[in-house]
């Protein structure tokens, strides 16, 4: 059985307390691999090898950073096939969403920053005659990057890209149920030839290697993305060393569609944003908002269409919906949709394990996507991140009332609005507490504009020049005239 190992100043290692974890295939419950089970020694291991190789690199011209990250994104376009089915068996997502969404976000993200740095300005402040201000922008050190298993490949590379483009070395922890993607860019790190020790990669469980990555007194700066609660976690340790953070958390994202919208766009791409990922994307919508004047035919017209997704083998080209994370994940949703109903809701379709998949898929983590109605805004339903296929739908009155619904929840990570009156987006948008509004669309990105969440989303904001911004320390130069 193949065995992950950890990724240390240019070379494959064992975990040093020679432990492996079991690597889950969740459409099949089949082990798949064993993962490195590191501990704070491989963590301490890497952050020296990152250490040596930081002097060199963050002397390295923008140039040459620039040019050996485009090889890096050349080979994993050039391995696009392998890894799209890589990520597809660790993850159970369906391999046409691996090859339409995160391979190709993964190469975007090492020719954006690649690029990037060859864009980069600096500030100046002259002081009438008496002195001249400058600011430099110099890499940190060695940065910690840790990454959830829902989009495994994209969120790493979207961290390791500004990264090592702005000049830092790094030590990456991808989740440990999806280890797969970040072995084999290991292995494509080594064929671009970028020096030894910038990029390491250690893998295993977060509340070990995790732990010891954001406590490592080596380690000024930590990205993490994932849960809201680890999140916390990860503040709680790095902050008694003044690391500089950045936290993309948990969402819990209202969807509104005022009674003026594109109704047949409005409802294929809710269906999207319900779902896509088995619903297991920060981004998703799973609150569902609709003006009661429309609220009837959108819920038949959006029941209908969840009732037709595909929902299987994610290998099959034509899957929609693959398998959740883990047989665990499966559980924790389906738990609230045991609460749905205690809670008074109803589910119009869906929540069931499919009946008619074939036997390879038997033991696979399969569960149909489900809509609910009729739930109370305040109850834990519509309150909590259920991260699987379970959406919400709730009528409104009016536009002040679906502002109060969305903001109604700790979260802010985005917010899709749907209507035709533009000047309604303009307000609405404005209104809503959380980080990115999509106005009659969902997940279109632009990699140069500023990401995050507010409230319990997070902390911090990536992207673009923010991104670079995060991954260097600002230094102001006065020169006396
Ligand atoms: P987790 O918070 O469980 O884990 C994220 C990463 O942190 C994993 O690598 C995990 O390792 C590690 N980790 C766990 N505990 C610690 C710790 N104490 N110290 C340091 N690292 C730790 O999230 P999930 O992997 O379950 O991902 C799902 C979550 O991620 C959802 O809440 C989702 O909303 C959020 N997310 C947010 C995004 C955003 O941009 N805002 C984007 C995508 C997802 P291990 O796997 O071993 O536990």
């Amino acid at each position: 059985m193949k065995r992950v190992l950890n990724f240390i100043g240019g070379e494959l290692r064992p975990p040093s307390a020679g432990g492996y974890l079991p690597d889950v295939d969740p459409a099949t419950g089949e082990e798949i691999a064993r993962v490195a089970d590191s501990d704070a020694s491989d963590v301490d291991a890497a952050v020296a090898a990152a250490s040596r190789a930081f002097p060199a690199w963050r002397k390295t011209a923008a140039e040459e950073r620039s040019r050996l990250l485009m090889r890096l994104a050349d080979l994993v376009e050039e391995n696009f096939d392998e890894l799209a089915l890589l990520e597809s068996q660790d993850s159970g997502k369906p391999v046409a969403l691996a090859r339409r969404l995160d391979v190709p976000r993964a190469i975007r993200n090492f020719r954006f920053f690649a690029t990037a740095i060859l864009h980069a300005e600096t500030r100046c402040h002259p002081m009438d005659g008496e002195a001249l201000n400058y600011t430099l922008r110099q890499p940190v050190g060695v940065a910690g990057l840790i990454s959830p298993w829902n989009l495994p490949l994209y969120l790493l590379t979207w961290k390791i890209a500004p990264a090592v483009a702005a000049g830092n070395c790094c030590v990456a922890k991808p989740s440990e149920l999806t280890p797969l993607t970040a072995d084999r860019l290991a292995e494509l790190v080594r064929e671009a030839e970028i020096p030894p020790g910038v990029v390491n990669v250690v893998h295993g469980r977060g509340a070990a290697a995790g732990r010891a990555l954001t406590s490592h007194p080596g380690v000024p700066l930590i990205s993490f993305t994932g849960g809201t609660k680890t999140g916390a976690d990860v503040m709680a340790a790095a902050g008694p060393l003044f690391k500089k953070v950045s936290l993309e958390l948990g969402g819990k994202n209202p969807n509104i569609v005022f009674a003026d919208a594109d109704l047949e766009a409005a409802v294929a791409t809710s269906i999207s944003s319900s779902f896509a990922n088995q619903g297991e994307i920060c981004l998703c919508g799973s609150r569902i908002f609709v003006e009661r004047t429309i609220y009837d035919e959108f819920l038949d017209r959006f029941v209908e269409k969840t009732k037709n997704l595909r929902v299987g083998d994610p290998r099959d080209p034509a899957t929609e919906v693959g398998a959740l994370i883990s047989e665990a994940h499966l559980r924790k949703v389906a738990g609230y949709l045991d609460l749905a109903k205690e809670e008074g809701g109803r589910i119009l379709c869906g929540g069931r394990r499919p009946p008619e998949l074939p036997g390879r898929l038997a033991g696979g983590a399969f569960l149909e996507p489900a809509v609910v109605v009729g739930l109370e805004c305040s109850g834990r339903v519509m309150q909590e991140e259920i991260f699987g296929p379970v959406v919400t739908v709730t009528p409104f009155d009016s536009p002040d009332e679906a502002v109060a619904y969305a903001n109604g929840s700790r979260y802010g990570l985005s917010a899709s609005v749907w209507t035709r009156d533009l000047a309604k987006a303009h307000r609405v948008a404005a209104a809503i507490d959380c980080g990115t509004v999509w106005v009659n669309t969902w997940l279109l990105r632009d990699l140069r504009v500023p990401f995050g969440g507010m409230k319990e989303s997070g902390v911090g904001r990536e992207g673009g020049f923010d991104s670079l911004d995060f991954f260097t320390e600002a230094k102001n130069v006065c020169i006396k005239l």
